[in-house]
Parts: C-alpha cells; sequence; structure tokens
C-alpha cells in the first residue's frame, strides 16, 4: 500500500521535503468494513491550506499522515450494507492506494458509472462550488457582465458557462494564451485575458465595456487588483479561493491596500460573500447533479481533465496546480496494484 504522507510543513511552495513516499501491507477490513482501491485521486488548491498548522474550516494534516483528498475507489471486499465487491464509489480515502471504511461518508456509484473520474470534477465538488457560488451569491441576471480567473479550471470554466447559460457576457482570465483560447473557442467565454501579459489591466477594462457585474473570486492578488476599479455599483463578489495567496509567505510589498478596497465595496454598495462550499450548501447537490447532467448532455456544458498517470507524481502535479501548470481539472490516476 503506497501512501503519500505529509513530512513536514511547507514554508512557502511544497518542496521535495514537504512529502514522503512511504510503504507498508494492504490494510484488512474487518467487521462492518469495507476494503477500497483508490482508482483517482482529485488534486485540489485547499489541500495547500491543510498543510499548514493553523486552525481553519478544517483540521490541518498530523505529520506522518497521509494526505487528505476526495477519491473514486473500487469496493474490494465489503461487510458493508448497500456495498458489493465491484461497486465504484466516491470516497475520501486521500494519496494511497488502499483504505478500510466503515461506509460513513461513502457514495455508491454503481457498478458501472460512465465517468467515474467527473464525480471529482464537473459532477463533484467543484461543479457544486461554481454553481452554488454564481447563482446563489452572484446571482446574475442576463445581459449582466461576469468575470473568473483560474479561467480553465473546474470551478472557473463552469462559472464562465453557466453565466452563458444565464445570458451574461462572460469574461475569463487566465495564464497564458493556450488556455485562453480554450476559453473562448471551446468553452464560449466572450473574451479571455491573459493574467500574464504586460497590458492586463488594459485588456481586462477593454474585455469589459460595461464594467463588472459579478465577480467571482478564485485567486486573489493582482487580478483582483485590476477588477477593482471595474467593479459595478452592486456587484455581487462570491468570495471562493485566493489561489494567488496560498504559497504566500509575507503581505505583499507597498502600501496597505485594504482601505482602498474596502472603501470601493463601500462606495458602491458591493456585496462579498464568502463561502466553503460543502458548509454553505449543503442540500444543493440533487438539484446541481440534475441541472448539471441536462446542461452535459445538451452541449452547453464541456469539461477538461487533465489525468497524471501515477500516485508518485501526485506531489508534483499539485504543486503545479498552485503554479497554473494544470490545464483543466487535476486528476490522479492511482495505479494502484
Ligand atoms: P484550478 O484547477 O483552476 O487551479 C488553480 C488555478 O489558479 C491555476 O491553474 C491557475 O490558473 C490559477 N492561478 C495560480 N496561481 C495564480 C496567481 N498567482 N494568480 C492568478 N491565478 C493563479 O483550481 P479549482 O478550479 O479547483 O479552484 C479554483 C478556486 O476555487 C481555488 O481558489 C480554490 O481554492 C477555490 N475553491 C473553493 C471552494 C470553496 O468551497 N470555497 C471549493 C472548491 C474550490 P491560470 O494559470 O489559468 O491562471
Amino acid at each position: 500500500n503506497r501512501q503519500i504522507v505529509l513530512a513536514q510543513r511547507p514554508v512557502g511552495a511544497p518542496d521535495a521535503n514537504t512529502l514522503r513516499l512511504e510503504t507498508s501491507d494492504k490494510p484488512v477490513a474487518g467487521a462492518g468494513q469495507m476494503l477500497l482501491r483508490t482508482e483517482y485521486l482529485s488534486l485540489d488548491p485547499y489541500m495547500r491550506g491543510r498543510m499548514n498548522d493553523s486552525k481553519s474550516y478544517a483540521e490541518p494534516v498530523a505529520i506522518g499522515a497521509p494526505m487528505v483528498g476526495g477519491t473514486v475507489a473500487r469496493v474490494v471486499t465489503s461487510d458493508v450494507e448497500g456495498f458489493s465487491e465491484g461497486d465504484w464509489v466516491l470516497s475520501f480515502n486521500g494519496w494511497q492506494d488502499y483504505a478500510v471504511s466503515d461506509g460513513a461518508g461513502v457514495t455508491n456509484m454503481g457498478t458501472d458509472p460512465a465517468h467515474p473520474s467527473w464525480a471529482l470534477g464537473i459532477m463533484g465538488m467543484p461543479g457544486l462550488t461554481a454553481y452554488c457560488g454564481l447563482l446563489e451569491i452572484g446571482a446574475p441576471k442576463a445581459g449582466e457582465t461576469v468575470v473568473t480567473a483560474a479561467a480553465t479550471g473546474p470551478v472557473g470554466a463552469t462559472v464562465g458557462q453557466i453565466a452563458k447559460i444565464k445570458g451574461c457576457r462572460a469574461v475569463g482570465i487566465a495564464g497564458g494564451g493556450e488556455k485562453c483560447a480554450h476559453a473562448v473557442n471551446e468553452l464560449g467565454f466572450d473574451a479571455c485575458i491573459d493574467r500574464n501579459a504586460t497590458d492586463f489591466e488594459a485588456q481586462l477594462a477593454a474585455a469589459c465595456p460595461d464594467g463588472i457585474d459579478v465577480y467571482f473570486e478564485n485567486v486573489g492578488g493582482a487580478v483582483l487588483a485590476a477588477v477593482l476599479p471595474l467593479l459595478n455599483p452592486f456587484a455581487r463578489v462570491p468570495l471562493c479561493g485566493l489561489v494567488s495567496q496560498y504559497n504566500a509567505t509575507s503581505l505583499p510589498e507597498g502600501p496597505d491596500r485594504s482601505g482602498a478596497m474596502l472603501g470601493a465595496f463601500l462606495v458602491k454598495k458591493i456585496k462579498v460573500e464568502g463561502f466553503i462550499v460543502w458548509d454553505s450548501f449543503p442540500n444543493h447537490y440533487p438539484r446541481f447533479a440534475k441541472e448539471m447532467t441536462d446542461w452535459i448532455k445538451e452541449g452547453k456544458i464541456k469539461y477538461r481533465e487533465q489525468m497524471v498517470e501515477g500516485l508518485e507524481h501526485a506531489p508534483d502535479a499539485f504543486n503545479g496546480l498552485l503554479e497554473g501548470r494544470n490545464f483543466g481539472k487535476l486528476v490522479v490516476k492511482v495505479g494502484a496494484s
């Protein structure tokens, strides 16, 4: 049983000393338990926060413990009612080949799901995040302008496509020309601006001639600074994530901009609302799943995955996620033997 454990809490970006691959015997399921083999491991930005020793909305990962993570697994043996050998399940095995479970928090996906790994992306946590954050907090109206960064990732791509379904102008921000072309040509964004362009602010302003009504905040930092002056009165800001800050070790240089930011929110009467998907929207999954299934069938929502082969490559792939090296929803095909 291979496990990737937290060896050391990182300062800044995780490095070669942060995670360690360990091998031990395959666990054995006892009475009332089942043995799960991890097929797909989801890599998500929140995992960076779990490496820190600070109390957040969830407990940190202990030193020496396997990294946490959402997984799609198969049942190897089962003494749990409702789960049989061969079933596919959505579980929380973490970064390891095998896990033992009593069934708590595990969802049975049946024996033959069409796209098992999608339960970690478009049909799972990131999809629900986009759906609830945009529709419940962003409350976009037809004709309004919706802006999101990380526009080709599972959250941002879904935000932009739902914005189009709702009749909005969707403007994405992404890292590099290839991602921007994908956002416009495949996902249907009206425009997508490269956050690394030297005239990024000017391009963003030109892409939002009527200002910004909904800014779906995924990244913070320089992108937020460019968005602020474009926000319209009564704009809504679903505060979803701040990925540009997750590896930060100090405050940015220069004057403290928090006063100007809060001042802009105040005078423009802007609503900013943070949310944590499962806490904030515990009952939305069934409605989301139905609507998303229909949209995918109708071709209104497209989904891109980046599949990494082999659990041993998860640490490097995870670092890439925080730097924008991923292109689409990052999933590891674990390859347990
Ligand atoms: P992505 O797959 O989109 O990966 C993160 C992306 O962030 C990178 O690919 C990169 O895209 C972008 N990025 C990285 N560094 C920077 C930077 N310095 N400035 C601007 N952009 C940067 O991730 P997800 O779709 O899974 O998650 C998106 C956001 O949603 C994250 O902040 C995450 O924490 C948050 N989230 C929050 C949830 C909640 O309940 N509140 C639930 C799920 C996700 P690019 O190169 O294209 O810029």
